[in-house]
């Protein structure tokens, strides 16, 4: 099911662009239109989840992130390393409310996050 507005559901849709490398099993990864590493991809459930306090079945979320293993696998940065983080609500620095990961490899990360 799609939220009306919402541009990852659009994205789902095919009614905005974007760059996916990979999709299948309910879930769509593509790069993210303002990069912060070399490799950013953000993975997502195709249907409609607001965050993750809305995420209800623990499998979706184990589905999500084998999923994003398998796409950084894929984009070659699984051996060097990467990160996967997941804003949630306005604190965490959510700005998209459609549960998503952030996948970011491809450079040394730092520690602690801003
Ligand atoms: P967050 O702030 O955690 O909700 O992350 C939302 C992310 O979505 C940001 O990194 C944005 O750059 C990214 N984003 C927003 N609109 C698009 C889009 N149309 N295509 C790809 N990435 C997007």
């Amino acid at each position: 099911m799609s939220a009306a507005g919402c541009i990852f559901c659009k994205i789902v849709a095919g009614e905005i662009p974007a760059t996916v490398v990979r999709r299948g099993d309910g879930m769509l990864a593509f790069k993210d239109v303002n990069p912060q590493a070399p490799t950013h991809l953000l993975v997502i459930p195709t249907h409609h989840v607001a965050s993750l306090n809305d995420a209800k079945d623990p499998q979706l979320l184990g589905r999500l992130l084998g999923f994003a293993r398998d796409v950084a696998r894929d984009a070659g940065v699984a051996e060097r390393g990467y990160r996967v983080v997941m804003n949630t609500n306005p604190d965490g620095g959510q700005t998209v409310f459609h549960l998503h990961l952030h996948l970011l490899g491809g450079r040394p990360m730092t520690w602690p996050p801003g």
